[in-house]
């Protein structure tokens, strides 16, 4: 006899408390079953194999299965692909129902239908849920039902939308999970990565940060932002919960969280800005994609302290700050006019808060192309943004002790890469006419 259960799968939502797929199969009246994928067709994308996203997911997953084994229960983990492990439950369970939290980028959609289709089979139902975003994509829309292509009116409905039963957490029953003996989740070793430095802390929303965010977020020297992205990625926090802190305490971070639903219902909307332009003509740019100028931005040798500042902390740590995005991604696609999506490729290689989204958003954003970019003919200074944001270059020194020192001529000259730029653009611009 197979025991009669329903599954959670756990994916971008790492947590046990305040979970709607959860609660959900929770209250369905079956033991549920956690389980998680380590998805193969993922994992063998990745090249290097001490990757710290994997670190953390891993990490997350051996602490919420401790959680679970004080109610005598443990998460099953799997490897393979997501088809493969559901067929194994399907003959492991009496399965009568499948919960999970909507994903939304195109594999994961692709992925989700194919998974429905073979539970569809043998009759047992999946249900899907909204807990990554406040508003998903079918929620915030115009007047006539388009989704908004431009951030301030967007945010302007999100916040006119936004009402307390949004933000009411979504308590999860303990008591319901299956009972098992413990669970041992399998070492990093064991899926063919690394130990890496990043430590997993439950994440926390510190008001000395957010409270201030406003005033010192521009500021890469303080680092006085959240650090709390790779938490947003894989739902280590509830958005719920910084959304109503958010509230409580500072608009400006508010707005910063809007713009991860912004670019997220834009990729729904519009998934070929995986490959293209939002603005299509901005793809008859004749980039110069010079790989030797690529690789001097890559490991920070581009002769720009603040650049090269940024790619190195990006480099040895896998973040960089928000302000240094906008002045590297500036410099990748404008300076030295590379691809936007070379740049992309390569903070989706490194970044611990990769997300598809926001990056391709923020990356569309710096190049001009995206739904909401700034104009192409306004070019990041690479020194008057040192002097604004780094006034004593103490960002720089953390991150690139010796650049007074070393002989690297600067890559290009601003002002002639700054013509050059300008006269590209313009050109591709005039092209579509
Ligand atoms: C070229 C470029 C690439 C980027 N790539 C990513 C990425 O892959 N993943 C990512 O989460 N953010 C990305 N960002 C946005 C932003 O830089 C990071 O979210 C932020 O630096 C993360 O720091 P934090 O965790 O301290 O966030 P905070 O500044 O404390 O903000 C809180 C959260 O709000 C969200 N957020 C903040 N700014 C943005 C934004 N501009 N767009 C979308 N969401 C935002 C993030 O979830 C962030 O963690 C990118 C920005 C640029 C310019």
């Amino acid at each position: 006899m197979r025991d009669k259960v329903v599954l959670f799968w756990f994916r971008r939502d790492l947590r046990l408390e305040d979970n709607t797929g959860l609660a959900r199969a929770c209250a369905s009246g079956y033991p549920v079953v956690p389980i998680f994928i380590f998805d193969t067709e993922i994992l063998t994308r990745l090249e290097d194999k001490y990757d710290r996203r994997v670190d953390y997911i891993h990490q997350a997953l051996k602490a919420m299965n401790s959680v679970l084994q004080n109610y005598q229960s443990g998460l099953h983990i799997f490897q393979g692909t997501a088809i493969a492990a559901f067929v194994e439950c399907l003959q492991r369970y009496d399965v009568q129902e499948v919960y999970c939290n909507r994903d939304y980028e195109p594999q994961a959609i692709k992925r989700d239908q194919e998974v429905k289709e073979l539970l569809a089979e043998t009759g047992v139902p999946f249900n899907s849920f909204k807990d990554q975003v406040i508003f998903d994509q079918y929620d915030v829309l115009k007047q006539d039902g388009s989704p908004y292509t431009v951030y301030t009116p967007y945010a302007n409905k999100w916040r006119s939308l936004l009402k307390p039963e949004h933000l009411v957490p979504q308590q999860v029953e303990p008591d319901h999970f299956y009972k098992t003996d413990p669970v041992k989740i399998p070492g990093i070793e064991a899926l063919g990565f690394i130990k890496t430095d990043l430590g997993f802390e439950p994440p926390q929303l510190d008001v000395s940060i957010i409270g201030a965010y406003d005033k010192y977020r521009d500021y890469p020297a303080l680092q006085r932002t959240t650090l709390l992205g790779i938490a947003l990625r894989f739902g280590t926090i509830s958005i719920r919960k910084c959304v109503a802190f958010a509230q409580r305490h500072n608009e400006v971070w508010l707005a910063e969280l809007i713009w991860r639903e912004f670019f997220m219902q834009i990729l729904f909307h519009f998934p070929r800005v995986v490959s293209q332009s939002f603005k299509t003509q901005y793809d008859f740019i004749e980039w110069r994609n010079n790989e030797q100028e690529f690789t001097r931005w890559c490991t920070g040798s581009t002769g720009y302290p603040i650049v090269d500042a940024g790619m190195r902390q990006l480099n040895q740590t896998g973040f960089m700050h928000n302000r240094v995005r906008m002045i590297v991604a500036s410099f990748l696609c404008k300076h030295l006019l590379i691809d936007w999506r070379w740049g992309e490729a390569y903070f989706a290689q490194k970044l611990n808060d990769y997300d598809l989204s926001a990056n391709n958003g923020n990356w569309q954003w710096a190049a001009g192309c995206g739904c909401d970019a700034a104009p192409y003919f306004r070019i990041f200074n690479p020194y008057t943004q040192t002097l604004k944001f780094d006034k004593e270059l103490n960002y720089i020194k953390t991150w690139h002790p010796d650049f007074d020192q070393e002989i690297m001529p600067p890559i290009v000259n601003h002002e002639a890469a700054r013509e050059r730029a300008l006269k590209t653009y313009k050109k591709a611009l005039e092209q579509t006419r």
